[in-house]
């Protein structure tokens, strides 16, 4: 079995992963102590002090989980994308919290308080903004646009103000400038890395978290940078390549990631569409 899924196109992508057989994986991971269960994310203790393990899943769910899927192969492709950006933003001086990869769905993370927020990020009108202020889709915005939501999925993440987020002490007005300048690195540099490939950045949301070095706070970028925290527009055809393909029912989700994950080279440019039953 594992020699067969050693020959796919699959394999130059995946070269020095651990590459576990799915049942090896499975109970590999159940003499981890699980710490959190997320929509797209599982968190185990990590094997030192002040790591976690974040297992991405392929669950895939939009509309605050009221449509749920299961697409085989998401989990790996947004497990080596947020590897690849986030080590980016590591080397350019953008704090983060990824360590490394260690397999192919599962990466070493910094131990962090999250700050119980949403930051979004807007270039392009689209999704919420454009419903709320009635703006068309794919309308330039006069400059990034940065929004907060709270996040509590009960509620359904609503969006919320800097006094919101005074008031209720989220997070302190340092902090608040802090998460701007890091959203903003962020954007800079993804807008950047998209535009490269030839894809418009519309919008993101990414989370923040605070550690301690030597006593002193600290915020770094935390959770995932992937197509599911991110609004990819092909620059030439406008065509979807994120989430949006799931919760608009537009296609193949896993044939959007790939694209880009083929574009930026984390996955190698011949290979094949990601054949779910061949990658886990
Ligand atoms: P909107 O507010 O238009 O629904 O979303 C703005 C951007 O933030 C989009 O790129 C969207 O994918 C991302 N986003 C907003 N909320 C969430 C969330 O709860 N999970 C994820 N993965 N992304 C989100």
């Amino acid at each position: 079995m594992l020699a067969t899924l050693r020959r796919l196109p699959y394999e130059g992508a995946m070269r020095g992963d651990s590459f576990p057989h799915p049942s090896l994986e499975r109970s590999h991971m159940a003499r981890r102590n699980k710490i959190y269960e997320g929509k797209a994310k599982i968190l185990y203790e990590g094997p030192e002090p002040g790591t976690i393990v974040q297992y991405f899943k392929d669950d895939a769910t939009a509309f605050n989980a009221q449509k749920k899927d299961v697409i085989e192969g998401k989990g790996v492709l947004n497990n080596r994308l947020s590897e690849f950006f986030m080590t980016g933003l590591n080397q350019i001086g953008v704090p983060t919290h990824f360590i490394r990869r260690l397999n192919m769905r599962e990466q070493l993370v910094r131990a962090c308080e999250i700050i119980p927020l949403e930051v979004i990020v807007r270039n392009f009108a689209a999704g919420s903004l454009s419903k709320r202020l009635g703006i068309e889709e794919g309308t330039q915005l006069p400059r990034p646009i940065v929004e907060y939501c709270f996040k509590n999925d009960e509620l359904g993440d609503p969006l919320v103000t800097e006094e919101h987020i005074a008031a209720f002490g989220w997070a302190s007005q340092q902090d608040m400038d802090d998460i701007l300048s890091l959203a903003l690195r962020v954007n800079d540099y993804m807008s950047g890395l998209m535009y490269g490939v030839g894809i418009k950045l519309i919008d993101f949301k990414i989370e923040i978290g605070r550690v301690y070095e030597n006593d002193y706070p600290r915020l770094i970028v935390a959770d995932e940078i992937s197509p599911d925290s991110c609004r990819l527009w092909d620059i030439e055809t406008g065509k979807k390549l994120d989430k949006d393909v799931f919760r608009r029912d537009l296609g193949s989700l896993t044939d959007a990631y790939s694209e880009v994950a083929r574009r930026l080279g984390v996955i190698p440019k011949t290979a094949n569409v990601v054949k779910p039953t061949l990658i886990n």
